[in-house]
């Protein structure tokens, strides 16, 4: 049986998505700035992408930029409101749970005379607004804390985080790229200014992601060159992809969501009770409906990632850009776990096709896998 439980890194194409790119590869594939008829075609599919993406997350249609993914809306909304803001002050706080994109694009700031000041989060990952308010002085301009986190699943309470910075008039981006169709989504509401999106972990296609970005708002640009994205991001549109993108955020139900969610809880239940000395990573609660991340005492993540692999089990250790190195994950780091416990753990993440039989198959070979490197493991144990 081959599972894949590895929907944080990426996701397989939803079929649907597919078929409606399809046209605008092979019929409609003018360039949506063409005043000819083909070219108007991209041009209305975009609006109606535009409009359709606005719609979802309830905010207006030239508040949309497409870009093309996660990292590129993560670099843009904090290079570029940074560098857009300067004169208004030099403070951004972020949380030690962000992604690389968020991380690396406040060094680069911090070269150019920014200063970044990380907040504390609680053993889950929770960061608590009164500490956010505290740090808050009359230089910060920006806040970026990460809504649904792509290593532990918690999900943070941005209406909370929102109103704090609305009561100081800071800037606040959050990076929704796990959280948009798994958590309702309302900028209205959760009082975000700029928010994060990518296509390829909700079954649409790599290399495409939008960012919202409230009306008013200014940003300096990345790249030099046409005025596509209303002069927010030049160069031509991905519109086969963006309709991708769009109609994959539209595609899932409330059912596959309650599934993906008794599926995570019967994995979680299944290893916490099967399997001695596992800890779930993160919250129990508030947690994305398809992250599970376990500690297994005494042994490597790495070993068990390789040997689940091996019975068609595919699973990742911390998050898919920190794969490859041997640092302990940042985000575990920053919940508080000893960094052996950090190298113990996998995540493992659902999606919507995830069925309970798979479930039961992984946690089956797992509890084989896990006795049998325990006893062999220098680290002590069983
Ligand atoms: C995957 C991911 C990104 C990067 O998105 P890409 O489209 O792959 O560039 C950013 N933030 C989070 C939380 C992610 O999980």
């Amino acid at each position: 049986m081959d599972v894949y439980l590895d929907n944080g890194a990426t996701t397989r194409v939803d079929p649907r998505v597919v078929e409606a790119m399809k046209q605008y590869f092979l019929e409609n594939y003018g360039n949506a700035s063409s005043l000819h008829t083909i070219g108007s075609n991209a041009r209305a599919a975009l609006d109606d992408a535009r409009a359709r993406f606005a719609k979802l997350i309830n905010a207006i249609e030239n508040e949309i930029v497409f870009t093309s993914g996660g990292t590129e809306s993560d670099n843009l909304a904090i290079k570029g409101f940074a560098r857009a803001n300067k004169l208004k002050g030099n403070q951004i706080i972020i949380s030690p749970l962000e992604h690389k994109a968020i991380l690396k694009s406040c060094e680069t700031l911090k070269k150019e005379g920014f200063e970044i000041t990380k907040l504390e989060v609680d053993d889950e990952g929770f960061v608590d607004p009164a500490n956010l308010e505290s740090l808050i002085t009359d230089k910060t301009i920006l806040v970026s804390i990460i809504h649904g986190n792509n290593v532990i699943g918690t999900i943070q309470d941005l209406e909370a985080i929102g109103r704090v910075c609305k009561k100081h008039r800071v800037a606040f981006h959050t990076d929704a790229v796990q959280s948009l169709v798994k958590v309702s989504i309302d900028v209205e509401k959760q009082k975000v200014d700029l928010m994060s999106f990518s296509s390829h972990k909700i079954h649409g296609p790599k290399g495409v992601g939008a960012l919202f970005v409230r009306d008013g708002i200014k940003l300096a640009k990345l790249q030099d060159g046409g005025p596509q994205e209303r002069n927010f991001r030049a160069g031509t549109e991905n519109v086969p992809g963006i309709v991708g993108f769009v109609t994959a955020a539209e595609l899932i139900t409330q059912d596959e969501l309650e599934k993906m969610k008794a599926n995570r809880d019967h994995l979680i239940d299944r290893i916490l009770t099967e399997i001695p000395d596992t800890k779930l990573n993160g919250a129990r609660e508030k947690r994305l409906v398809n992250n599970v991340n376990i500690a297994f005492k005494y042994i490597e993540g790495e070993s068990i990632l390789t040997m689940l692999d091996a019975e068609g089990i595919a699973v990742s250790t911390g998050s898919a850009c920190s794969a490859k190195d041997l640092k302990p994950n940042h985000v575990l780091l920053a919940i508080g776990m000893p960094p052996e416990l950090c190298h113990g753990s996998i995540r493992m993440t659902l999606s919507k096709w995830t069925t309970k039989e798979e479930i039961d198959y992984t946690v089956d070979k797992l509890k084989e896998i896990v006795s049998r490197l325990r006893v062999m493991s220098p680290l002590g144990g069983e």
